[in-house]
């Protein structure tokens, strides 16, 4: 079961009454709110986690101040999802994959709830994968995530238990196991992940390599 790392949400401004997409990756989501501000310049609300747990701070479309807040399955996974302000039962805004959120605005009254349906299970140990993630990225951010062949494209695969980088050129894979506490700790004294052309490895297979 893959998690979609680009998470696309729609909301409504009550201050100019349209709808803003907001763009961005899981990773950007922490304890510290990521701010969403409309393009007309109001700021409608903020997305953070907690745990396991994300909450959206947006604002119905009468100016109320509405909290709601989703499992991590729900939010990471939900191809998409409408968010209903609680006291009026309104539809705010639109959660989940950007083609589906699209969809899902210009058509706003067939839009389909939920999520794949498929197995829906939690991460093994979400502090871990969490932690993970958080690394991986600014790894990557520092251009220190690489694959040696010509055209190197690396991306990631999220799974309950561990995550892949995938080079979507050669193919090649890393696998990096992200649910017991000694992953954390092996990831985090990572500097550099060089990914060798076409092939599939562990992250203990070539620690050597990257040291
Ligand atoms: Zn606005
Ligand atoms: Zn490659």
């Amino acid at each position: 079961m893959i998690v979609e790392t680009q998470r696309t949400l729609a909301l409504q401004c009550p201050a100019c009454q349209g709808t803003q997409f907001h763009e961005f990756s899981i990773f950007e989501v922490g304890p510290q709110p990521h701010p969403l501000q409309c393009k007309c310049g109001f700021a409608h609300g903020q997305v953070s986690r907690t745990g396991s747990r994300y909450t959206i701070d947006a604002f119905s479309l009468a100016g109320e101040r509405v909290r709601l807040i989703y499992p991590a399955k729900e939010f990471l996974r939900a191809r998409l999802m409408s968010l209903i302000e609680p006291t009026f039962g309104d539809t705010i805004g639109f959660l989940g994959r950007d083609k589906d959120v699209s969809e899902a605005v210009s058509h706003s009254e067939c839009f389909q709830f939920g999520s794949d349906g498929a197995e829906l299970e939690d991460f093994e140990n979400p502090d871990v994968m969490y932690a993970v993630l958080a690394r991986l990225q600014r790894l990557a951010g520092e251009g220190k995530i690489t694959c040696q062949c010509d055209h190197p494209s690396v991306g990631i695969d999220i799974y309950p238990d561990r995550v892949e980088l995938v080079c979507s050129f050669c193919g090649s894979a890393v696998v990096i196991e992200a649910s017991a506490p000694y992953h954390q700790e092996r990831v985090a004294r990572l500097h550099e992940i060089v990914m060798e052309p076409s092939s599939y490895a562990s992250l203990g297979e070539c620690l050597k390599p990257l040291f």
